[in-house]
Protein backbone atom coordinates (compact mmCIF):
# COMPACT_ATOMS: atom_id res chain seq x y z
CA UNK A 1 0.00 0.00 0.00
CA UNK A 2 1.09 3.65 -1.41
CA UNK A 3 1.18 5.96 1.41
CA UNK A 4 2.43 9.94 0.63
CA UNK A 5 3.84 10.87 3.75
CA UNK A 6 4.31 14.51 2.21
CA UNK A 7 0.68 15.23 1.81
CA UNK A 8 0.11 14.36 5.30
CA UNK A 9 3.06 17.21 5.70
CA UNK A 10 0.61 19.87 4.07
CA UNK A 11 -2.60 18.50 5.98
CA UNK A 12 -0.49 19.49 9.22
CA UNK A 13 0.34 22.55 8.35
CA UNK A 14 -3.06 23.42 7.57
CA UNK A 15 -5.27 22.04 9.88
CA UNK A 16 -5.73 22.48 13.91
CA UNK A 17 -4.57 20.77 16.47
CA UNK A 18 -6.51 17.63 17.09
CA UNK A 19 -6.43 16.91 13.29
CA UNK A 20 -2.31 17.54 13.70
CA UNK A 21 -2.86 15.04 16.27
CA UNK A 22 -4.68 12.61 14.88
CA UNK A 23 -2.83 12.89 11.52
CA UNK A 24 0.10 12.32 13.51
CA UNK A 25 -1.23 8.76 14.59
CA UNK A 26 -2.51 7.94 11.50
CA UNK A 27 1.54 8.54 9.99
CA UNK A 28 2.62 6.45 12.95
CA UNK A 29 0.27 3.50 12.53
CA UNK A 30 1.09 3.38 9.21
CA UNK A 31 4.62 3.26 9.38
CA UNK A 32 4.21 0.04 11.41
CA UNK A 33 2.22 -1.63 9.65
CA UNK A 34 3.78 -1.53 6.06
CA UNK A 35 5.15 -4.23 4.26
CA UNK A 36 7.57 -6.62 5.14
CA UNK A 37 10.15 -5.11 3.19
CA UNK A 38 9.73 -1.22 4.90
CA UNK A 39 9.66 -2.45 8.35
CA UNK A 40 12.63 -4.93 7.74
CA UNK A 41 14.57 -1.90 7.16
CA UNK A 42 12.64 0.83 9.27
CA UNK A 43 12.33 1.24 12.57
CA UNK A 44 9.78 2.31 15.62
CA UNK A 45 8.17 5.54 14.59
CA UNK A 46 7.34 7.58 17.43
CA UNK A 47 5.83 11.36 17.80
CA UNK A 48 6.86 13.47 20.28
CA UNK A 49 5.43 16.76 20.52
CA UNK A 50 8.60 18.89 21.96
CA UNK A 51 10.22 17.26 18.87
CA UNK A 52 7.43 18.18 16.18
CA UNK A 53 7.77 21.74 17.53
CA UNK A 54 11.29 22.09 15.97
CA UNK A 55 10.89 23.30 13.13
CA UNK A 56 13.90 24.52 11.72
CA UNK A 57 16.83 21.69 10.89
CA UNK A 58 20.51 22.48 9.83
CA UNK A 59 22.36 19.78 8.42
CA UNK A 60 26.05 19.01 8.32
CA UNK A 61 27.49 15.79 7.22
CA UNK A 62 25.46 12.71 9.37
CA UNK A 63 23.89 15.14 11.96
CA UNK A 64 20.75 17.05 11.92
CA UNK A 65 20.60 19.76 14.21
CA UNK A 66 16.53 20.73 14.93
CA UNK A 67 16.10 24.08 16.20
CA UNK A 68 12.87 26.00 17.34
CA UNK A 69 12.45 29.21 15.36
CA UNK A 70 10.39 30.65 17.65
CA UNK A 71 13.01 30.32 20.26
CA UNK A 72 15.76 31.41 18.12
CA UNK A 73 14.08 34.58 16.24
CA UNK A 74 10.88 35.50 18.58
CA UNK A 75 9.97 38.13 16.23
CA UNK A 76 8.26 36.97 13.60
CA UNK A 77 9.49 39.75 11.64
CA UNK A 78 13.18 38.93 12.52
CA UNK A 79 14.67 39.44 8.86
CA UNK A 80 17.46 36.58 10.06
CA UNK A 81 14.63 34.02 10.83
CA UNK A 82 16.04 31.89 7.34
CA UNK A 83 19.85 32.20 8.14
CA UNK A 84 20.96 29.53 10.59
CA UNK A 85 21.43 30.47 13.98
CA UNK A 86 25.79 30.85 15.26
CA UNK A 87 24.65 28.40 18.04
CA UNK A 88 23.67 26.08 15.57
CA UNK A 89 26.94 26.01 13.32
CA UNK A 90 28.58 26.20 16.82
CA UNK A 91 27.49 23.04 17.91
CA UNK A 92 27.69 21.37 14.48
CA UNK A 93 31.59 22.30 14.59
CA UNK A 94 32.55 21.00 17.76
CA UNK A 95 30.37 18.00 16.73
CA UNK A 96 31.81 17.38 13.54
CA UNK A 97 35.34 17.90 15.47
CA UNK A 98 34.69 15.19 17.68
CA UNK A 99 33.77 12.64 15.33
CA UNK A 100 36.51 13.60 13.49
CA UNK A 101 38.53 12.79 16.69
CA UNK A 102 36.80 9.86 17.97
CA UNK A 103 37.23 7.80 14.76
CA UNK A 104 39.88 9.66 12.43
CA UNK A 105 42.36 9.56 15.61
CA UNK A 106 41.21 7.48 17.98
CA UNK A 107 40.24 5.13 15.72
CA UNK A 108 37.04 3.97 17.06
CA UNK A 109 34.12 2.65 15.26
CA UNK A 110 31.59 5.69 14.16
CA UNK A 111 28.17 4.10 15.72
CA UNK A 112 26.86 4.45 12.43
CA UNK A 113 29.17 2.12 11.23
CA UNK A 114 28.12 -0.09 14.18
CA UNK A 115 25.88 -3.47 13.70
CA UNK A 116 23.56 -2.87 16.58
CA UNK A 117 22.40 0.51 14.94
CA UNK A 118 22.68 -0.87 11.18
CA UNK A 119 19.20 1.06 10.83
CA UNK A 120 19.96 4.16 11.40
CA UNK A 121 21.17 6.91 9.21
CA UNK A 122 21.31 10.24 10.82
CA UNK A 123 22.06 11.44 14.59
CA UNK A 124 19.78 13.88 15.12
CA UNK A 125 20.55 16.45 17.73
CA UNK A 126 17.48 17.91 18.99
CA UNK A 127 17.99 21.88 20.57
CA UNK A 128 15.50 22.03 23.72
CA UNK A 129 14.68 23.46 27.08
CA UNK A 130 16.02 20.72 29.33
CA UNK A 131 14.52 20.55 32.54
CA UNK A 132 17.64 18.55 34.21
CA UNK A 133 20.75 18.52 32.79
CA UNK A 134 23.13 19.98 29.56
CA UNK A 135 22.32 16.73 27.36
CA UNK A 136 21.11 13.60 26.72
CA UNK A 137 22.55 11.04 24.52
CA UNK A 138 19.70 8.06 23.43
CA UNK A 139 20.79 4.19 23.03
CA UNK A 140 18.06 2.93 21.00
CA UNK A 141 17.22 3.73 17.25
CA UNK A 142 13.83 5.32 16.40
CA UNK A 143 12.08 7.32 13.71
CA UNK A 144 10.77 10.69 14.66
CA UNK A 145 7.71 12.73 13.72
CA UNK A 146 8.88 15.39 12.01
CA UNK A 147 7.79 19.04 11.10
CA UNK A 148 9.58 18.87 7.64
CA UNK A 149 8.17 15.90 5.76
CA UNK A 150 11.82 15.36 3.67
CA UNK A 151 13.50 14.58 7.06
CA UNK A 152 10.72 12.33 8.34
CA UNK A 153 10.33 9.31 9.91
CA UNK A 154 14.35 8.22 9.13
CA UNK A 155 15.93 6.04 11.52
CA UNK A 156 18.33 7.83 13.78
CA UNK A 157 20.00 8.21 16.57
CA UNK A 158 19.46 11.07 19.07
CA UNK A 159 20.86 13.57 20.89
CA UNK A 160 19.32 16.45 22.86
CA UNK A 161 20.89 19.57 24.62
CA UNK A 162 20.22 22.06 26.28
CA UNK A 163 19.67 24.94 23.91
CA UNK A 164 20.87 27.35 26.46
CA UNK A 165 24.27 26.01 26.21
CA UNK A 166 27.00 28.80 26.07
CA UNK A 167 29.87 28.46 23.46
CA UNK A 168 32.33 26.12 24.17
CA UNK A 169 30.47 24.25 26.22
CA UNK A 170 31.82 20.61 25.64
CA UNK A 171 28.23 18.88 26.25
CA UNK A 172 28.01 18.17 22.06
CA UNK A 173 30.97 16.14 22.38
CA UNK A 174 30.44 14.46 25.76
CA UNK A 175 26.83 13.18 24.68
CA UNK A 176 28.23 11.92 20.79
CA UNK A 177 30.86 9.75 22.83
CA UNK A 178 28.31 8.00 24.36
CA UNK A 179 26.58 7.49 20.92
CA UNK A 180 30.14 5.70 20.43
CA UNK A 181 30.47 4.04 23.75
CA UNK A 182 26.33 2.45 23.17
CA UNK A 183 27.68 1.01 19.35
CA UNK A 184 30.38 -0.90 21.01
CA UNK A 185 28.81 -2.54 24.43
CA UNK A 186 25.56 -2.77 26.33
CA UNK A 187 26.98 -2.45 29.80
CA UNK A 188 25.43 0.62 31.21
CA UNK A 189 27.54 0.94 34.25
CA UNK A 190 27.81 5.14 35.06
CA UNK A 191 31.10 5.17 36.58
CA UNK A 192 32.36 3.11 32.78
CA UNK A 193 29.99 5.26 30.25
CA UNK A 194 29.74 9.31 32.27
CA UNK A 195 33.38 8.30 33.01
CA UNK A 196 35.35 7.66 29.64
CA UNK A 197 32.78 10.53 29.10
CA UNK A 198 34.30 12.78 31.00
CA UNK A 199 37.62 11.43 29.95
CA UNK A 200 36.99 12.09 25.91
CA UNK A 201 35.98 16.12 26.77
CA UNK A 202 40.08 16.68 27.54
CA UNK A 203 40.28 16.12 23.84
CA UNK A 204 38.94 19.79 23.74
CA UNK A 205 41.12 21.23 26.87
CA UNK A 206 44.51 20.61 28.70
CA UNK A 207 44.70 16.80 30.29
CA UNK A 208 45.16 17.10 33.71
CA UNK A 209 47.01 13.67 35.79
CA UNK A 210 43.98 12.95 38.69
CA UNK A 211 46.07 13.45 41.97
CA UNK A 212 43.49 10.86 43.37
CA UNK A 213 45.29 7.31 43.56
CA UNK A 214 43.94 4.31 42.03
CA UNK A 215 41.94 2.10 44.42
CA UNK A 216 43.84 -0.41 46.26
CA UNK A 217 41.31 -2.69 47.14
CA UNK A 218 37.65 -3.92 47.32
CA UNK A 219 36.26 -1.35 49.38
CA UNK A 220 38.13 1.52 47.53
CA UNK A 221 36.91 0.12 44.51
CA UNK A 222 33.56 -0.04 45.86
CA UNK A 223 33.92 3.84 47.04
CA UNK A 224 35.87 5.53 44.61
CA UNK A 225 34.50 4.03 41.30
CA UNK A 226 31.82 1.54 41.39
CA UNK A 227 29.79 4.77 42.81
CA UNK A 228 30.81 7.44 40.99
CA UNK A 229 29.13 8.54 37.94
CA UNK A 230 30.82 12.00 36.76
CA UNK A 231 33.37 12.11 39.09
CA UNK A 232 34.64 8.54 37.81
CA UNK A 233 36.38 10.88 35.56
CA UNK A 234 39.11 11.08 37.92
CA UNK A 235 40.08 7.31 38.09
CA UNK A 236 40.01 7.40 33.96
CA UNK A 237 42.35 10.33 33.89
CA UNK A 238 44.79 8.79 36.56
CA UNK A 239 44.48 5.38 34.46
CA UNK A 240 45.23 7.50 31.07
CA UNK A 241 48.30 9.22 32.77
CA UNK A 242 49.89 6.04 33.71
CA UNK A 243 49.60 3.91 30.81
CA UNK A 244 50.34 6.60 28.56
CA UNK A 245 51.95 9.75 30.28
CA UNK A 246 53.37 11.35 27.67
CA UNK A 247 49.89 11.01 25.38
CA UNK A 248 51.50 9.07 22.52
CA UNK A 249 47.70 9.97 20.28
CA UNK A 250 48.99 13.05 18.24
CA UNK A 251 45.83 15.29 16.79
CA UNK A 252 46.94 16.53 13.08
CA UNK A 253 47.23 20.61 12.93
CA UNK A 254 44.63 20.81 10.80
CA UNK A 255 42.06 19.70 13.10
CA UNK A 256 43.95 21.89 15.91
CA UNK A 257 42.81 24.90 13.96
CA UNK A 258 39.25 24.63 13.99
CA UNK A 259 37.66 27.81 15.05
CA UNK A 260 33.69 28.76 16.27
CA UNK A 261 32.44 31.71 14.10
CA UNK A 262 33.42 34.48 15.85
CA UNK A 263 37.09 33.45 15.96
CA UNK A 264 37.33 31.55 19.66
CA UNK A 265 39.21 28.06 19.18
CA UNK A 266 37.76 24.49 19.71
CA UNK A 267 41.21 24.16 21.62
CA UNK A 268 41.23 20.86 20.15
CA UNK A 269 44.73 19.47 22.31
CA UNK A 270 47.71 18.08 20.57
CA UNK A 271 47.56 14.84 22.78
CA UNK A 272 45.67 12.39 23.82
CA UNK A 273 46.12 10.60 26.55
CA UNK A 274 45.33 6.93 26.75
CA UNK A 275 43.48 7.19 23.76
CA UNK A 276 44.61 3.29 22.92
CA UNK A 277 43.54 2.18 25.79
CA UNK A 278 40.07 3.71 26.09
CA UNK A 279 39.30 2.19 22.36
CA UNK A 280 41.15 -1.36 23.20
CA UNK A 281 38.89 -1.06 26.45
CA UNK A 282 35.29 -0.32 24.32
CA UNK A 283 36.64 -3.51 21.61
CA UNK A 284 36.97 -5.67 24.78
CA UNK A 285 33.46 -4.84 26.18
CA UNK A 286 31.69 -5.49 22.73
CA UNK A 287 33.09 -8.83 22.97
CA UNK A 288 32.47 -9.70 26.97
CA UNK A 289 28.42 -8.60 26.76
CA UNK A 290 27.68 -10.62 23.97
CA UNK A 291 29.27 -13.78 26.49
CA UNK A 292 27.21 -12.21 28.85
CA UNK A 293 24.07 -12.20 26.41
CA UNK A 294 24.83 -15.69 25.58
CA UNK A 295 25.45 -17.26 29.04
CA UNK A 296 21.65 -15.87 30.32
CA UNK A 297 19.75 -16.09 27.25
CA UNK A 298 19.06 -12.98 26.10
CA UNK A 299 19.66 -11.02 22.42
CA UNK A 300 22.46 -9.41 21.93
CA UNK A 301 21.51 -6.14 21.20
CA UNK A 302 17.92 -5.85 23.19
CA UNK A 303 18.56 -5.81 26.77
CA UNK A 304 16.33 -4.66 29.10
CA UNK A 305 17.50 -1.58 30.61
CA UNK A 306 17.73 -2.86 33.82
CA UNK A 307 19.64 -5.49 32.73
CA UNK A 308 22.00 -3.06 30.67
CA UNK A 309 22.41 -1.02 34.19
CA UNK A 310 22.66 -3.59 36.86
CA UNK A 311 25.82 -3.50 39.45
CA UNK A 312 25.90 -7.18 38.97
CA UNK A 313 28.25 -6.51 35.71
CA UNK A 314 30.69 -4.72 37.18
CA UNK A 315 32.89 -7.47 37.80
CA UNK A 316 33.04 -8.35 34.01
CA UNK A 317 33.62 -4.64 32.96
CA UNK A 318 36.46 -4.90 36.03
CA UNK A 319 38.22 -8.11 34.18
CA UNK A 320 37.71 -6.37 30.83
CA UNK A 321 39.61 -3.49 32.50
CA UNK A 322 42.17 -5.38 34.12
CA UNK A 323 42.85 -7.75 30.56
CA UNK A 324 43.08 -4.59 28.30
CA UNK A 325 45.67 -2.85 31.18
CA UNK A 326 47.82 -6.36 31.03
CA UNK A 327 48.57 -5.14 27.40
CA UNK A 328 49.83 -1.62 28.05
CA UNK A 329 51.49 -2.46 31.65
CA UNK A 330 55.76 -2.56 31.54
CA UNK A 331 58.38 -2.81 34.13
CA UNK A 332 57.92 0.24 35.29
CA UNK A 333 54.33 -0.40 36.69
CA UNK A 334 54.86 -3.42 38.42
CA UNK A 335 55.53 -2.38 41.87
CA UNK A 336 53.14 0.53 41.67
CA UNK A 337 49.29 1.61 42.46
CA UNK A 338 48.64 -0.18 38.88
CA UNK A 339 50.16 -3.28 40.22
CA UNK A 340 47.83 -3.13 43.06
CA UNK A 341 44.87 -2.21 41.16
CA UNK A 342 45.40 -4.87 39.16
CA UNK A 343 45.65 -7.19 42.30
CA UNK A 344 42.13 -6.49 43.45
CA UNK A 345 39.62 -9.50 42.77
CA UNK A 346 36.09 -9.26 43.72
CA UNK A 347 34.55 -11.27 46.22
CA UNK A 348 31.11 -11.94 44.80
CA UNK A 349 27.94 -9.55 44.32
ZN1 LIG B 1 27.03 11.78 30.05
Amino acid sequence: MQFNIGDVAVYLMMGNKLIQLVLMLIVAIFNHSASAEYSASKCKSLSNKKLYELDKVYIRDEFRIYYSSAEFYPSPTDFSRDTVPDKVINISKQLVAGRRIFSEVMGMTHPLSQPRYHQAKYIDVNLLSLSKGNGLAYDEVFGYLRHDAVNNDECVLRIDINSKISLGNLTPAHELFHLYQYGYTMFKSPWLLEGTARWAEFAFKSYRYSKQDLPKNEKELEEYLFHKTYDAQEFWLRIAGIVDPVGKTIVPQELRNFYYLGGQRLNVEERIHGADFIRELFEELGMEDKKVARANGWSEILWKESDQRNEIHNTSILNVLHKVLENHINEEHKHGELNDFLSIEISGN
